[in-house]
């Protein structure tokens, strides 16, 4: 079984999204605060991150965030959680994320946060880490990207065992539970990231 105590979430920067995405963000803060995980995600107080802190904050959670100084004014720097790291670059960001985290969620949100789940689950395809990654499928949003992955496997660009890199989650009430059953992940060889 895996110990979880901190747990990355990428999420959408964007907070004109469907009311159920919103939801999920907020209830997602506050299940971490419940459980006492702390919350690490990309520091900004916009759209469905902002919405996420404030409710693991609100509910006496640890929440630390991790912010390129070029994107502090953007997604406006969240000055008000438990530590907020700015660091040079997006580069800087998502290895210091994916540094101090246990595991990975990813909720719903739009090309960074593409990004940022594709790289963590290209990494452990690398075998630079294996710390469980789990997709909230909040509303069936995801469910393009296994799509997508079924369709690389399918027409052999990808291992049948990509499939296996990430779980998914239908609802953000349900991370917890299949963390908990998680198999615990080795370390990773963090001096082999780039
Ligand atoms: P989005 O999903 O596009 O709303 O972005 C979610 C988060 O991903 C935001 O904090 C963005 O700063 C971040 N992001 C945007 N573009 C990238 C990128 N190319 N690589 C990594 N993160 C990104």
């Amino acid at each position: 079984m895996a110990v979880i105590r901190r747990i990355c979430v990428y999420c959408g920067s964007s907070g004109r999204v469907d009311e159920a995405y919103r939801a999920a963000a907020i209830r997602l803060g506050a299940l971490f605060a419940e459980a006492g995980v702390e919350l690490v995600y990309g520091g900004g107080r916009v759209g469905l991150m902002g919405l996420m802190a404030d409710a693991a904050l609100a509910g006496g959670g640890r929440v630390t965030g991790i912010i390129p100084y070029h994107l502090h004014d953007r997604e406006i720097g969240h000055t008000g959680i438990s530590e907020l790291v700015v660091v040079d670059s997006m580069h800087e960001r998502k290895r210091r994320m994916f540094e101090l985290a246990d595991a990975f969620a990813v909720l719903p949100g739009g090309l960074g946060t593409l990004d940022e789940a594709f790289e963590i689950i290209t990494w452990k395809q690398l075998g630079l880490h294996d710390k469980p990654i789990f997709i909230v499928d909040v509303a069936g949003y995801w469910a393009p990207f296994a799509a997508l992955i079924d369709h690389v496997i399918a027409k052999g660009f990808a291992v049948r065992a990509a499939r296996d890199y990430f779980q998914v989650v239908s609802q953000v009430e349900d991370l917890l539970p299949a963390l908990a059953l998680a198999p615990q992940s080795e370390l990773p060889v963090e001096s082999d990231l780039v």
